[in-house]
């Protein structure tokens, strides 16, 4: 039995196989390697999985959507016609649409993958990813890192141990790792990133860019309708794939708007350097996170073997000069950066269907996972402090137990609130589940144990159980994280063949005009804004971090629903964040 690796990205998507000890990425009947990661349905409701869906974004933005990637583990609702998907049944489409492909290719049916997603996916959005592979018909035999299949796609074996740094800038994603390899063995020693960086950023940059220079040509603004948006937007990405093998390139965009009677073009040359002082601060924040993720790994630049570039965007060449005058070594080259993973994926799942390719595999966690724990202090018990079980960077499969203790005299019942991150103030982590351990024995403050057991497994699933020491009773947590539940058998019966059914090459969904979908892009400035405000949220009082997390409830409710309030909620932020910074350093 074959199985197939695949990179699920934001922007594209790739499927590989191993084949005779050959890796290679399976092309699709129009001879491309990468799937564009979007969907759609055409005018007439049909669906389109790929080019053809990227193709029709500029004219029908309303019955396309990209980068569903970004919305992974969220509620986040996509509207085609009268039919609501949520992101990991967009992403089942496209993981279909790669299977169709893998099983063309190879003319054989394809029942088995590994899928990869960034190191710094939360719970949540690994266990979308796993959903997704379900409905497309897939079992996932394993979610891996990316970084780690990227440096399983170079194939460092060697005798000495090797430190890379894995520097990967796709579509919309950024991730850092510092890889340890040895031998046969490659370990993920600490990983840093941002789940809303990447290369989309750069090009709505240079998409207001353009608009300015078009309102300075022509004295007026390019229309702000979402057609003529987003023709801009792609003029704007294939300016910047242009400029990485030129220092100028030439857009031209023909009747983008237009002065009474008269059409208007837009015509004219960029230069890099004009390209590369827009992104300049996005990549000097992935070299902070070089950093921090070298500081995790307890190693200074020096120590650094190796630096490994993955994903579309490390063909910029300012992103590979800034990262070989940061570290002071140049990036390996030699599998093309958009690729890696895939081939790696292929690797991996080869691997574990007994195809003989001996590397191993050592994944390890991206944020640490604890329960909210009462912690006495001279002033009486503190609630709410953060106790981690697992801590971040802990190799995988792991298990780990605490045994904590009742702190009231009588108490009959106690609740396990399970977290991600990194915050001490366990309110201001993510929120896993939570469940109770009831009836407990009238005891003394301390007189009952209960151990709290973490079971975190190769797929990244988090599981929890408790026991009260000495009556062996259990309690098990089910992770209903965001929305995103384990789908039961019945309804994943349902998904699949909803989704069949969507295959099927007559069936269509009813497309009216008026059918919109909510956008799914974030504008530059409002990511690097929610970034400083996750910084803030660290440093802050506590009386601030809960106007601040109240704030930013509100913003994520006005990005989902598209709503008006936005900018004012952003100037809100904006205000918040001077404030309380200058309060800070007075
Ligand atoms: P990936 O998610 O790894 O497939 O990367 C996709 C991103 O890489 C998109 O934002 C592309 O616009 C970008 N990209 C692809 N090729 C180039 C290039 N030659 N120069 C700059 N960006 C590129």
């Amino acid at each position: 039995m074959k199985a197939v690796g695949i990179d699920l990205g934001t922007t594209n998507s790739e499927v590989a196989i191993i084949e005779n000890g050959q890796v290679r990425v399976l092309p699709g009947e129009d001879g491309d390697l990468i799937l564009p990661s979007c969907v759609g349905f055409s005018d007439t409701g049909k669906l389109l999985v790929g080019r053809e869906a990227l193709r029709q974004y500029a004219a029908a933005p309303e019955r396309t959507v990209k980068s569903i990637k970004r919305w992974m583990g969220t509620d986040h609702k996509t509207t085609f016609g009268d039919k609501e998907y949520l992101p990991h049944e967009v992403s089942a489409i496209i993981l279909r649409a790669l299977k169709q492909r893998a099983e063309n290719a190879l003319g054989e049916t394809i029942t088995q993958a590994v899928i990869t997603v960034p190191a710094y996916f939360t719970d949540a959005q690994r266990q979308a990813t796993k959903t997704a592979g379900e409905i497309a018909g897939l079992e996932v035999l394993q979610i891996i890192n990316e970084p780690t299949a990227a440096a399983l796609a170079y194939d460092l074996r060697s005798e000495e141990t090797e430190r890379v740094v894995v520097y990967d800038l796709g579509g919309g994603t950024f991730d850092v790792s510092v890889v340890e390899i040895t031998g046969e063995v490659t370990e993920v020693l600490a990983s840093h990133g941002n789940n809303r960086l990447g290369g989309d950023d750069f090009d709505r940059l240079l998409q207001l860019y353009l608009a300015d220079l078009f309102r300075k040509q022509h004295g007026v603004d390019v229309p702000d309708d979402a057609a003529t948006q987003a023709r801009l937007l792609r003029a704007a990405e294939q300016l910047k794939i242009d400029l990485s093998p030129h220092a100028f390139a030439t857009v031209r965009e023909a009747f983008l708007g237009s002065k009474g009677k008269t059409a208007l073009h837009l015509e004219t040359e960029v230069a890099r350097a004009d390209f590369e002082k827009l992104i300049r601060p996005l990549l000097a924040e992935t070299l902070e996170a070089i950093d921090r993720a070298l500081t995790d790994a307890s190693l200074e630049p020096n120590e650094i073997d190796r630096i490994i570039l993955v994903g579309g965007s490390t063909r910029i060449p300012l992103v590979q000069q800034m990262i070989q005058e940061h570290l002071g070594q140049n990036p390996t080259d030699g599998i093309q950066p958009d690729l890696c993973v895939a081939l790696g994926a292929a690797l991996q799942a080869g691997v574990l269907v007994g195809e003989s390719v001996d590397a191993i595999l050592v994944d390890v966690i991206p944020h640490s996972l604890g329960i909210a724990a009462a912690v006495p202090t001279p002033m009486g018990i503190m609630p709410g402090y953060f106790s981690v079980i697992i801590p971040r960077n802990s190799v995988v499969p792991v298990s780990r137990s605490h045994v904590y203790s009742t702190v009231f005299d009588e108490q009959e019942v106690v609740e396990i609130e399970v977290f991600q991150g990194e915050n001490t103030v366990a309110e201001e982590n993510v929120p896993l589940g939570s469940f109770r351990v009831e009836n407990l024995p009238p005891k003394p403050a301390g007189g009952i144990e209960v151990e709290v057991h973490f079971d975190f497994d190769l797929n990244g699933i988090l599981t929890v159980t408790t026991t009260e020491k000495g009556k062996g009773q259990q309690g098990m947590l089910v992770v209903n994280n965001a929305g995103i539940q384990k789908l039961s058998s019945h309804e994943l019966k349902q998904a699949r063949a909803d989704l069949d059914a969507l295959f099927d090459s007559d069936e269509t969904i009813e497309i009216s005009a008026e059918d919109s979908i909510e956008s799914v892009e974030i504008a530059p400035e409002l990511a690097a804004l929610l970034d400083r405000a996750g910084q803030a949220l660290l440093t802050v009082d506590s009386e601030q971090a809960l106007e601040l997390q109240d704030l930013l409830g509100q913003i994520e409710n006005a990005i989902a629903n598209n709503s008006p309030e936005l900018p004012q909620l952003e100037e809100e932020l904006s205000d918040f964040l001077y404030y309380a910074i200058s309060n800070e350093s007075e």
